[in-house]
């Protein structure tokens, strides 16, 4: 069921400007602006927007136009922007009891947050709003490597990762993890691979989901490599990147590619299914050997896409 975006766009609703790929269906509700970290140097997603938390009257008024016209329909929530886990305890179980008093037949509640915040968050407060009703949990990893979580500005050491996602299942979140395929480029793919996979299995997400980098106009990572500063990772070495990552992982995880970027559409249950996406990896590798044409739609696929 698709909650219908025009009408809420002309009585002035404030959408979040992006949601995961498994959030399409969801009613969007704002209760940030932006992101107050960023800095990750491949983003550029909210580079334009200055940080702010809504007033708490906004975000209400905004699910009583929602209510108004979605009431009955609405299964699922994404709240957006980037992190709003920064955003207090008590605002945000305010904002959920009225979520839930207003979508009687809401399922699931999700949102971004940073794994800096959640390690850092009291662990009463993440529980509060785990049982106010925020459910599952979307955050970037990119990576597991210290020297690239560096490189890349990520704002948080891979010991930090493993104890965001420690909190998070502790307190009962579904936690889903973002891995940036391609993010060490054409050189590092072997140490990005082996330390995104040492932190996952620390901490046996409940989803995996990969996504493959492509330079945003707007980023530092973008104009390094307009100037020959980073090179992105070629077709191949992003397939020789998942398949380590995949041999490396020893997780209980959903393994997803649910992203228009990416260059084979994986989706299984680990480790249950690691041997058929392996499997599939290797036949695209032999492909890539065998027909030229095979490269040129990766690539073209790749770059149908922003992050
Ligand atoms: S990747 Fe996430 S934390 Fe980093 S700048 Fe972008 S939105 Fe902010």
């Amino acid at each position: 069921m698709t909650i219908g975006r025009f009408a809420l766009r002309r009585r002035d609703y404030d959408f979040p400007p992006f949601r995961p790929p498994s959030e399409a269906e969801s009613l969007l509700l704002r209760v940030t602006r932006g992101c107050p970290w960023n800095r990750c140097t491949f983003c550029s997603m909210y580079k334009t927007i200055k940080f702010e938390i809504r007033e708490p009257e906004e975000v209400l008024s905004d699910i009583q136009l929602a209510k108004d016209l979605y009431g009955d329909r609405v299964r699922t929530v994404f709240i957006g922007d980037s992190n709003s886990l920064v955003v207090k305890a008590d605002t945000l179980v305010q904002i959920l009891n009225a979520l839930y008093a207003s979508f009687p037949h809401v399922e699931r509640v999700t949102s971004y947050a940073r794994a800096k915040t959640l390690a850092k968050k009291p662990i009463e407060d993440l529980e509060r709003v785990f049982r106010a009703g925020l459910t599952r949990l979307h955050v970037g990893l990119e990576t597991g490597d210290p020297d690239l979580l560096k490189e890349i500005e990520k704002g948080a050491t891979p010991e930090e990762m493993v104890e965001a996602g420690r909190r998070a299942k502790q307190v009962g979140f579904e936690y889903s993890l973002y891995v940036l395929l391609g993010i060490g480029g054409e050189e590092n793919w072997e140490r990005h691979a082996r330390g995104t996979a040492e932190v996952l299995n620390q901490i046996d997400p409940h989803f995996i989901r990969v996504r493959t980098y492509v330079p945003q106009p707007g980023s530092p990572l973008y104009d390094a490599t307009e100037e020959g500063r980073f090179h992105p990772a070629s077709p191949e070495t992003i397939l020789k990147e998942t398949k380590l990552l995949l041999e490396e992982l020893d997780v209980t995880s959903q393994f997803l590619s649910d992203h228009i970027s990416n260059l084979l559409p994986l989706d299984g249950k680990l480790p249950e299914e690691k041997g058929r996406m392996v499997q599939m990896i290797e036949d695209a590798l032999k492909g890539l050997e065998e027909d030229d044409s095979l490269r040129e739609e990766m690539e073209i696929r790749r770059h149908l896409t922003n992050l």
